[in-house]
């Protein structure tokens, strides 16, 4: 399989980790769109939202939660940040690996671009 994050979830391309657990990695985007920029993603290969199933559910909860942690350690949870998932070409999906962006540092804009 040649799916960019699960060669980071091998160790087979680097990637600066700042949380891992059993179910979930997560791990500095490469290239941060705010001062705190994270990846927060599950170790099972799951290629977008359309292909979580309930047997996924408390695996999705997780990646939320973990993300709210990283969000204290950074101390952003109260100044706040943004939590999103891309899904598809028009919402800009590039990696085909379920991903959380949480991000953070600064104001977020709505409605986003
Ligand atoms: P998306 O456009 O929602 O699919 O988001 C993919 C994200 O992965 C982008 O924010 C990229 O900057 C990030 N990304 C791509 N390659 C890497 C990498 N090798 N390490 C860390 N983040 C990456
Ligand atoms: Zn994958």
């Amino acid at each position: 399989m040649s799916c960019l994050f699960c060669k980071i979830i091998k160790q087979e391309i680097p990637a600066t980790i700042v949380y891992e657990d059993e179910s979930i990695i997560a791990f500095e985007d490469v290239n941060p769109q705010a001062p705190v920029h994270v990846m927060v993603i599950p170790r099972k290969h799951i290629s977008t939202t359309l292909e979580i199933t309930d047997d996924d559910n408390e695996l999705i909860g997780k990646m939320y939660q973990a993300a709210s942690k990283i969000a204290k350690e950074r101390k952003v949870a109260d100044s706040g940040f943004r939590l999103v998932m891309n899904c598809n070409k028009d919402a800009g999906q590039t990696v085909f690996h379920i991903h959380l962006h949480m991000l953070a540092g600064r104001p977020m804009n709505w409605p986003p671009g």
